[in-house]
């Protein structure tokens, strides 16, 4: 038994100097993770891992061949040949795109997602890269005109976003006292259900608003300039390099003109 016990003991001191286990080791293996990319604390990886939720058209979308597309992809892309580094794209639901950022599942997240002050408390912001709006979809024969005509109507939103917050009476900043909000993992579900009566509004950005509208007769867009807001890719907190690499790659795009033919490929207002 003796023996037993000092043969595991050997053993498991064994077990310990092959792999490093008990704490020294740490930085050492943070350090050989970094150059994989989606798991680097700080710095630019070789293959950039950007999250997204390809359901918001024209930013985030998948395309007739199966591919990610969208003004956010391709500027992304752009960005990254500028940097240096491939890019591959890692497509989720909206609400998991923070947590997700902050896990280091991945480097950045490029889903026209506005840089709100809440959200600027667990991730960093590059400079804003596009001003949107949100904005209300209604029924034709509806008669809310404003934000404050959504008070007591029934509102889809797509969970998570400044939409859903703008008009949840319990938070901040909200521009509705008393609703009812249904919640949508995709914006396209939302304007469903407002077609076939389950709510009398959806609040969501401008852009997509229209291509969601697009080809139904039925639908229209109400303008509020009550909610104005600002479009910026996100990077864990503290990773000022990668942060800086994409607001120089930005500066960049903006002067050699490839940010405006984006614009106009893709969103030309
Ligand atoms: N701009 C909105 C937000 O940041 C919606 C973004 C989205 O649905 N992709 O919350």
């Amino acid at each position: 038994m003796k023996k037993l016990s000092s043969l595991l003991a050997m053993l498991l001191v064994l077990v310990f100097a092959f792999t490093g286990c008990g704490g020294s080791g740490s930085s050492d293996s943070k350090e050989a993770e970094s150059t994989t990319g989606a798991v680097a604390e700080s710095g630019i990886p070789e293959t950039l891992i950007v999250g997204t939720n390809a359901e918001f058209p024209p930013f985030e979308f998948v395309n007739d061949n199966g591919d990610y597309d969208g003004f956010d992809i391709a500027l992304m892309q752009a960005i990254c040949d500028k940097i240096g580094c491939k890019m591959e794209v890692n497509n989720m639901e909206f609400k998991s795109l923070l947590g997700a950022l902050q896990m280091d599942s991945i480097d950045v997240i490029a889903a026209g997602m506005t840089a709100t002050e809440e959200r600027k408390e667990s991730v960093d912001f590059t400079e804003s890269y596009y001003e949107a709006k949100q904005v209300i979809i209604v029924k034709k024969d509806s008669n809310v005109a404003s934000f404050a005509d959504l008070n007591d109507k029934k509102i889809g939103v797509q969970e998570g976003t400044t939409g859903d917050l703008y008009v949840t009476p319990e938070e901040d900043g909200a521009l509705v006292e008393k609703a009812e909000i249904k919640r949508f993992k995709k914006g396209v579900d939302a304007v469903m259900d407002l077609k076939n009566g389950g709510v009398d509004a959806v609040v969501i950005d401008k852009n997509p608003a229209k291509e969601f509208v697009n080809g139904n007769d039925d639908l229209m867009i109400v303008e509020d300039d009550a909610a104005i807001e600002n479009y910026a890719f996100a990077v864990a907190k503290g990773n000022t390099e990668l942060a800086e690499a994409i607001n120089n790659a930005l500066t960049e795009l903006k002067a050699d003109g490839t940010y405006d033919s984006l614009i106009k490929e893709y969103i030309n207002e």
